[in-house]
C-alpha cells in the first residue's frame, strides 16, 4: 500500500482546527482509495516564534524537505498586525518557506457550489457553473525585480518588473498541462500593449503553446481580464498570469466563490508542494469550533490531484463536501435566513458529515 508522508505546519489561530479536520478527511479518503498517510508535525508563524524565537525554525524546514507534501493551516496574530515595526513576524516564516522550497507557481481553484451561490456578491445566474483554475507566477516579476529603491532624497521611487524566459516557460507548461486535464482552454493575462516584460511573457506563452495544439489559447490584457472575470466568469477554464496581476485577479476571484472559508491553494515548484487554505488565521473565531474547515479540506483534495495524481480521490472529497451542502448543513460563516438552525454545525461536526459522505 502506498504511504504518503505529510508534513503538518498547523500555525496559528484557526490553523490547527482546520488542519485537524483536513487530516481526518485525508485518513478517511486513504481508507477508501487504499493508501495510508503518516504525519510529521512542526511549527511555523507565531507558534514557532513562541517556541524558538524564529517563525520558521530549521527543524521545520528540514521536515518539509523530507515529506511528500506539506499541509499548512495559517499564520498570524493581532499582536503583530497592530505593530508593523515588529522585527520578527509570523508571515516571514511563510515567505521563507516558499523561497527555500522554490515554490514558483501558486495554484488557486475557484469552485462554486450551487447551494452557496447566494454567498457571492455576483448574481447567481452569472456565477452558476463557473469553475476557474488560476496559475499565478509567485517568485518573479515586480515584487522581486531590482533595483527597488528610492532616489533623489526619497522623492523618486523605483520598482522593477522583470521576467526571464525560463520563468515564464515553466509556469506556462504547468498551466497548459492543467488545461489538458480540464476543458482545454487557457487564458494568459498580461499587459503586452504597454510592458516589455509582458511582451516577453506573451511571446513565450505562444511558443510553449506549440506543444499543446489541442488547447485553445487566448490572451487578455489585465484590465480587460479584471472586467471579464466578473462580467462572465464562466468563459474561463485555466488562467495563467504573472505575480502582481495574479495577486490582484485571484483576490478578485475569491469573491466569486463567496466565503473565504471555501478556497484552497497550492504552491508548487521544484521540490515538495505546499497546500493551504487561502484564508488567514482568523483570530476572532479561533478555538471556538466554528471555523469552516472546507478550504483546508479542499486543500487536501488539491494535494491529492496535484502531488499524488489521484483525481478520483480528489473528486470524491469535493463531491462529499457538495453533498453536505446539498443536505443543508452549514458552518456559521455560510448561514442565511432560511438555514435550519439544527443544520448549523461546528468545525468538528461539519467535518464528520463530510467523512460520512465519503
Ligand atoms: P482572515 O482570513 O484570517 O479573516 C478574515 C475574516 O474571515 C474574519 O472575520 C474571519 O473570522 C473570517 N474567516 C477566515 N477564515 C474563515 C474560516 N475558515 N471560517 C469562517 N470564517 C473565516 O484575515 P485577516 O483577519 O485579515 O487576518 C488575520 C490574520 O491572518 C492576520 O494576522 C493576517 O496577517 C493573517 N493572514 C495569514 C494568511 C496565511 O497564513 N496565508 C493569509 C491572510 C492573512
Amino acid at each position: 500500500m502506498t504511504n504518503y508522508k505529510i508534513g503538518i505546519l498547523a500555525g496559528d489561530g484557526i490553523g490547527p482546527e482546520v488542519v485537524d479536520a483536513a487530516c481526518l478527511v485525508l485518513n478517511a479518503i486513504g481508507e477508501k482509495f487504499n493508501f495510508s498517510v503518516s504525519y510529521q508535525h512542526s511549527y511555523i508563524g507565531h507558534s514557532a516564534i513562541e517556541k524558538t524565537g524564529n517563525p520558521l525554525p530549521d527543524e521545520a524546514l528540514e521536515m518539509c524537505n523530507k515529506v511528500d507534501a506539506i499541509l499548512l493551516g495559517a499564520v498570524g496574530m493581532p499582536m503583530y498586525d497592530n505593530n508593523p515595526s515588529a522585527k520578527v513576524r509570523p508571515e516571514q516564516g511563510l515567505l521563507k518557506l516558499r523561497k527555500e522550497l522554490g515554490l514558483f507557481a501558486n495554484i488557486r481553484p475557484i469552485t462554486i457550489f450551487d447551494e452557496l451561490l447566494f454567498t457571492s456578491s455576483l448574481k447567481p445566474e452569472i456565477l452558476k457553473g463557473a469553475d476557474i483554475l488560476f496559475y499565478r507566477e509567485l517568485t518573479g516579476g515586480i515584487y522581486f525585480g531590482t533595483p527597488r529603491e528610492r532616489q533623489n532624497s526619497g522623492t523618486v521611487a523605483i520598482d522593477t518588473m522583470k521576467y526571464e524566459k525560463y520563468e515564464v516557460e515553466r509556469i506556462t507548461k504547468m498551466a497548459f498541462e492543467a488545461a489538458m486535464r480540464r476543458n482545454k482552454k487557457l487564458t494568459s493575462v498580461d499587459k503586452a500593449n504597454v510592458l516589455e516584460s509582458s511582451r516577453l511573457w506573451r511571446e513565450t506563452v505562444n511558443e510553449v503553446s506549440k506543444d499543446y495544439p489541442e488547447v485553445e489559447l487566448s490572451h487578455l490584457f489585465i484590465d480587460n481580464a479584471a472586467m471579464q472575470l466578473i462580467l462572465n466568469p464562466r468563459q474561463f477554464d485555466v488562467i495563467v498570469t504573472g505575480n502582481m496581476f495574479g495577486d490582484i485577479l485571484t483576490d478578485e476571484a475569491s469573491q466569486i466563490a463567496g466565503s473565504l472559508g471555501l478556497l484552497p491553494s497550492a504552491s508548487v515548484g521544484s521540490k515538495v508542494g505546499l497546500f493551504e487554505p487561502v484564508h488567514g488565521s482568523a483570530p476572532d473565531i479561533a478555538g471556538e469550533n466554528i471555523a469552516n474547515p472546507s478550504a483546508a479540506i479542499m486543500s487536501v483534495a488539491l494535494m491529492l490531484e496535484t502531488s499524488f495524481n489521484n483525481k478520483l480521490a480528489s473528486d470524491s472529497i469535493k463531491n462529499a463536501i457538495a453533498k453536505v451542502f446539498k443536505l443543508g448543513f452549514r458552518t456559521a460563516d455560510l448561514v442565511e435566513a432560511e438555514t435550519d438552525k439544527n443544520h448549523i454545525l461546528g468545525t468538528k461536526e461539519f467535518t464528520q458529515k463530510i467523512i460520512e459522505q465519503l
